[in-house]
């Protein structure tokens, strides 16, 4: 591991290296890019008397962040019990196989082409590795794999690409659908009604602490853009490509490949309800 991708006076991992909640830990991945803002966030969740803890998205395939992640639960005085996967884009799931060799964990995922050992994961599941509550949260539309998982033990959830600390995230079709994108969010916004949460603990940026808000954003501006493709759309921009140039306009270009996966999400979801 180097400090290359550390910004010059800043430590490496960032502001957001070393913090969570009670029980939840954050270990910046070195993966920093448009796409994934400071870096991969994994995460290391236990129980405060616990031996074991659990680790949520190793991460890239980085031989030293892997280690790192494992010295800093080694430090805690505790090993690692269990893998977990948020879903299966390679910044987040490269690095699982190997963090199971290091670790000698089963990892578990809603796709069964992640998981290593005999245990899946499905809505409704509960982890209690160590003690510890984590409820599995189905959150398909950035994937279709996509999970968060609850911690009510904190008031918080881990979302994954779902929700994210800073920005807003894609919608990766054709896997990932807006439909059930915005079903995921009301999901999560319930939890935030209903069930206490108040701390969102993302894959990528930091953590938001007021997670209603986060999600209220994120609806409200699916909303906005979706009105903005139909906008496009009924102006005659008939293209993935050109209705990118024309509702993307405000943003990095490095972005826009990403954007047109939402675009196109966007408009299959307009044909799907008849809007365009
Ligand atoms: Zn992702």
């Amino acid at each position: 591991m180097t400090d290359a991708s550390a910004l010059p006076g800043q430590p490496r991992g960032g502001p957001i290296d070393g913090t969570g909640t009670a029980r939840a830990v954050c270990v910046l991945a070195p993966n920093p890019s448009p796409m994934t803002l400071d870096g991969t966030n994994t995460w290391i969740v236990a129980e405060p008397d616990s031996p074991l803890a659990v680790v949520v998205d190793p991460g890239p395939l980085d031989e030293g962040h892997l280690r790192q992640v494992i010295g800093t639960v080694e430090r805690s005085g505790r090993r690692v019990g269990l893998t977990l996967l948020t879903h299966g884009h390679w910044d987040h799931a490269e690095g699982a196989a190997r963090f199971a060799e290091l670790t000698g964990t089963a990892v578990r995922a809603l796709d069964p082409a992640l998981r290593l050992g005999d245990e899946g994961l499905a809505a409704g599941d509960v982890v209690t590795t160590g003690g510890l509550e984590l409820r599995v949260v189905p959150t398909p539309g950035h994937t279709s794999d996509s999970l968060s998982f609850h911690l009510p033990a904190d008031g918080a959830v881990l979302t994954g690409d779902t929700v994210l600390g800073r920005g807003t995230t894609m919608v990766a079709h054709p896997d990932g659908r807006l439909g059930e994108y915005l079903d995921s969010l009301r999901r999560l916004r319930s939890l935030t009604v209903d069930d206490g949460v108040r701390t969102v603990l993302p894959g990528h940026g930091p953590v938001l602490d007021d997670a209603q808000g986060a999600v209220e954003y994120y609806l409200a501006h699916r909303a906005s853009r979706l009105a903005q493709v139909e906008t496009a759309v009924e102006a005659g921009h008939r293209t993935p490509g050109e209705v990118v140039a024309h509702v993307y306009a405000d943003v990095d270009r490095s972005l826009w490949p990403a954007a047109e996966l939402s675009v196109r999400a966007q408009l299959e979801y307009l044909e799907e309800h008849g809007l365009v």
